[in-house]
This record gives structure tokens, sequence and C-alpha cells, in this order.
């Protein structure tokens, strides 16, 4: 147990050595065990920042990733965000601490029900909705949103999850092609029309793919 400590100790000096300031995202970090969100057969490296993979040969993204995406999207108390690519919901996890209600979408039925049951059932979670859906359609139902994250890579920023932006709204997204050059794009609208694009850097993901799978 002290081990384990130690060793998620560690992890959270490495997440801030590489540019995680934020407390509050720290602090959110430091709560969640990421050994619950991976697989057993890699639990005992759980606590290195990398990725790691999941289940239907997704990954859990890096933890200074993780760290640096959320600060990033510079989440207010009443926001509510959107995540895209719940994955194994560690991310999930992570915004649920910081904001007024996450709702996370995955195209794959498992890793959905998974992470509804770690997240939803066991943490008790109660500002998190977890959804089996293509979000590369956003959630029109719980549109418009504060703030939006997606997980998965593509080539541009999918129109719909802009509409679904509100004013003054963020939304940080890996753009570009499975293993090629991909970089992190934080984007502000500020008008209706007029969005601010920052890039914050190369990044890897896997990529957002259209449709669901009942697998
Ligand atoms: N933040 C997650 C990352 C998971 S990887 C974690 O750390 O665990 C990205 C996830 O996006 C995968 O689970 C993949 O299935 C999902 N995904 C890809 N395209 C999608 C889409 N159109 N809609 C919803 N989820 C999608």
């Amino acid at each position: 147990m002290t081990d384990f400590q130690d060793q998620r100790h560690h992890l959270l000096e490495i997440i801030k050595q590489q540019g995680v300031t934020a407390e509050e995202v720290l602090v959110a970090l430091s709560k969640i065990d990421r050994r619950e969100f991976v697989s057993r057969t890699f639990a005992s490296r759980a606590y290195e920042d990398m990725a790691l993979p999941i289940m239907a040969g997704q990954t859990i993204s890096q933890p200074t990733i993780v760290g640096l995406m959320t600060q990033a999207l510079k989440i207010d108390a009443v926001n509510r965000v959107l995540e895209v690519g719940t994955g194994s919901g560690f991310q999930t996890m992570v915004l649920s601490y910081l904001c007024r209600h996450v709702y996370s979408v995955e195209r794959f039925q498992a890793l959905a029900n998974r992470a509804k049951q770690l997240v939803v059932d066991t943490h008790k979670r109660q500002n998190v909705s977890i959804v089996h859906a293509d979000g590369s359609l956003g959630l029109p139902n719980a549109a418009p949103f504060d703030r939006i994250l997606v997980t998965a890579a593509s080539e541009d920023v999918p129109p719909t999850l802009l509409e679904q932006l509100k004013i003054g709204g963020i939304m940080v997204l890996p753009l570009g092609r499975e293993n090629r050059d991909q970089f992190l794009m934080r984007v502000t609208k500020t008008t209706d029309k007029d969005h601010l694009y920052e890039d914050l850097g190369e990044v890897r993901f896997v990529p957002l793919l259209e449709g669901v799978r009942d697998d």
C-alpha cells in the first residue's frame, strides 16, 4: 500500500515537472487511483507516465497529457463539460471533480459500460453521464456546452462540436492523422463566427472514428 502511495506521489511530481501547475487539477489527479482504470495485465505500470492499452484496442491517455489537457480547458466549477472518447473513464473522473456536470460519450459499448460501472456505480460520481454514442456528433440533447474535450484525433475540428460550444467556450482536441504528427489545439469561441486557435504542442492519440460499435 505504502509502495503505491510512493509511486502515486512520484507520478504526480512528474506531472508537475511537465507543466501541470493548476492546483485544482493536481488535487483532482491525486484523488484518483489510475490502477483501477488499466487492465490487470498492465497494473504494474499504472503509475508510469505513459499511455497504456485498454479494451477494444484503445488506450488510456498518458497522465501528463490528461493533466495538460484538463488545465488547458480552464474549467470553472459551474461548467457543463462534454468529453468525446470516454475510454477508461480516467479523464472523466478528473473532469468530474472540477465542473458541474460531465457528459462523456464513447462509441464502444464495452468501454462505456465499464467506465460507467467504475465512475458512476463504484465511485458514485453523481455529476457524470456516460453515453454510448458517436461523439463526433456531440450530444445535441445536452448542448450547448461551456467546455468540450476530445480525446481522439481528427484531421479537422468537427463542425458539429464547434456548434455545440457556447460563445466564450473552450474546446481542447488533438488534430492530425493516425500515427502521423498530431498536435493539441485549444479553440476558443470568441463570437458566433470567430475562433481563436492555439497550438499546445505535439501529442499522439487514437483516431476519432464515426459510428458506434456494439462490442
Ligand atoms: N481519455 C481516455 C482516452 C481514451 S482513447 C482515457 O484516458 O481513457 C479515445 C477514446 O475515444 C477511445 O475509447 C475510442 O473508442 C473513443 N472514440 C473514438 N472515436 C469516437 C467517437 N466518434 N465517439 C465517441 N468515442 C470515440
